[in-house]
């Protein structure tokens, strides 16, 4: 008996697989074009200052909404993107999207864009990324590229990549290492190129108010950030309780929920926090 139930969780295990990969395989297939036929849209999150808990500036985020399956998540279509190679173009249409949109924000406000890995293998990513923000009437130093430590860990692509950051932050624009923590190696990183600031990934903040360890080491990443000069941000912030906290801790910057949701641009722009911004 134990063995035929084993072999229907067998059965099921692989039905469940070969549907995945159906998905996954549809999917890949579905994102060319998909910009093309305006499925693909940015929303907006605001990065405040954790003191006056001002705006400074706005995430952009990509969303895709497939004409049958509806919203997609982008942890399950970018992974496909990067696979398939459509992350390039598709890369440098958020770029230039998310400038368009920032050429129309008050001079200070700073546009984030988030850079897979993968992009890097084009060797004029940089180039590409300051045409765009000089096309746009963009200064250089508005603009923040957020990577994840996994960009600079692609073995013998390590020099190209830090060699493509540092030809954007020579022009200007900071370099921002996302999900702080979550890499495989955090401090070699640190040690090796020189990050204008820190996002401590949400994992250890949405934990930190019950998990002492995850509240230890948001606390020393801060104190690390202070001792390298380098900014440190939290991502993921909620609750007014984790706000006090961090602040209590110093960090300097703060994006959750509880400053502001990712949302499309025309309500970014009615948006108080916006007007709060400008004034
Ligand atoms: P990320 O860059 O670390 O972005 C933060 C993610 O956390 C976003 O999810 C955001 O919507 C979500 N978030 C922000 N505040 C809160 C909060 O208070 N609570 C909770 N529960 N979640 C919060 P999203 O938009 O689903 O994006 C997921 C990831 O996909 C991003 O993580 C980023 O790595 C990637 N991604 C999104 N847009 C792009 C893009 O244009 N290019 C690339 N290469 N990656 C992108
Ligand atoms: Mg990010
Ligand atoms: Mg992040
Ligand atoms: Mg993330």
């Amino acid at each position: 008996r134990a063995k035929s139930e084993g072999r229907h969780t067998a059965r099921f295990f692989d039905e469940a697989l070969k549907e995945e990969t159906r998905l996954r395989w549809r999917l890949s297939r579905d994102l060319e074009g998909a910009v093309e036929r305006g499925e693909m849209s940015l929303v907006y999150q605001p990065m405040a200052d954790a003191r006056t808990l001002r705006v400074i500036g706005y995430e952009a985020l990509l969303r895709w909404r497939h004409p049958e399956l509806g919203d997609i998540r982008p942890d399950q279509f970018i992974p496909l993107a990067e696979s398939s190679g459509r992350i390039d173009s598709l890369g440098l249409w958020v770029a230039d999207q998310a400038m368009a949109a920032a050429r129309g924000w008050p001079d200070h406000a700073i546009v984030a864009l988030n850079l897979s890995p993968v992009q890097f293998r084009q060797a004029d990513l940089a180039a590409d990324l300051l045409a765009l923000a000089e096309r746009h009437g963009l200064a250089p130093e508005r603009l923040e590229f957020e990577v994840t430590e996994s960009a600079t860990l692609l073995g013998h692509r390590r020099d190209d990549v830090l060699g493509a950051l540092r030809a954007l932050q020579d022009r200007g624009a900071r370099i921002v290492m996302d999900d702080f923590g979550t890499g495989y190696s955090s401090l070699g990183n640190l040690r090796d190129f020189r990050f204008d600031k820190l996002k401590v990934d949400r994992s250890f903040v949405s934990a930190m108010l019950d998990h002492a360890p995850s509240a230890s080491i948001v606390r020393s990443i801060a104190a690390l950030g202070e001792s390298l000069g380098v900014p440190v941000a939290a991502e993921g912030v909620e609750t007014e309780e984790q706000l006090a906290l961090l602040r209590r801790w110093g960090f300097p910057q703060v994006q959750g929920y509880l400053l502001g949701r990712p949302e499309r641009l025309e309500s970014v722009l009615r948006s108080a926090a916006y007007a709060g911004m400008i004034g």
